[in-house]
């Protein structure tokens, strides 16, 4: 297996799930790839919506969340727009932190920096690829 565990810009999480919660999060091919290594078939964690492919729910949470252990199944190989959360783009506002995380408050400036990186490399990548996907 190839996957690698990717980084991801916080130590600190509750465990709350709020974040995996009727996710709407887009998926890079990136991620698609790492997770099927991993064993998953596409059709059963992700669903094509309004030009995109992004995470699909299951019973109102996204297919990898635990509600039993309050865990990613995939968390080390998470998508890179979970990994960089609580840091999202909103848009005609720019790069924010999603104030429905609990820990929205407690972000330091060194993990909005790799946040920012990785938010801009996220970005890059989407209009690459979806850019190339609509020709
Ligand atoms: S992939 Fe993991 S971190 Fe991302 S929304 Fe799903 S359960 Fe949450």
């Amino acid at each position: 297996m190839t996957a690698e565990p990717g980084v991801f810009i916080r130590a600190e999480c509750l465990k709350c799930g709020l974040c995996c919660m009727e996710t709407e999060m887009v998926l890079l091919p990136e991620d698609i790839s790492v997770i099927v290594e991993l064993g998953y078939q596409v059709q059963d964690f992700a669903v094509w919506s309004e030009g995109y492919w992004r995470l699909k729910n299951v019973d109102g949470h996204c297919y990898f969340y635990d509600p039993a252990e309050g865990t990613c199944k995939i968390y080390r190989y998470r998508p890179l727009g979970c990994r960089i959360y609580p840091i999202i783009y909103v848009e005609g506002v720019g790069p924010a932190v999603d104030d429905v995380c609990p820990l929205s408050d407690t972000i330091t400036s060194e993990e909005w920096r790799t946040g920012l990186k990785l938010l801009k490399k996220y970005l890059r990548l989407l209009k690459r690829h979806y850019r190339m996907s609509k020709r």
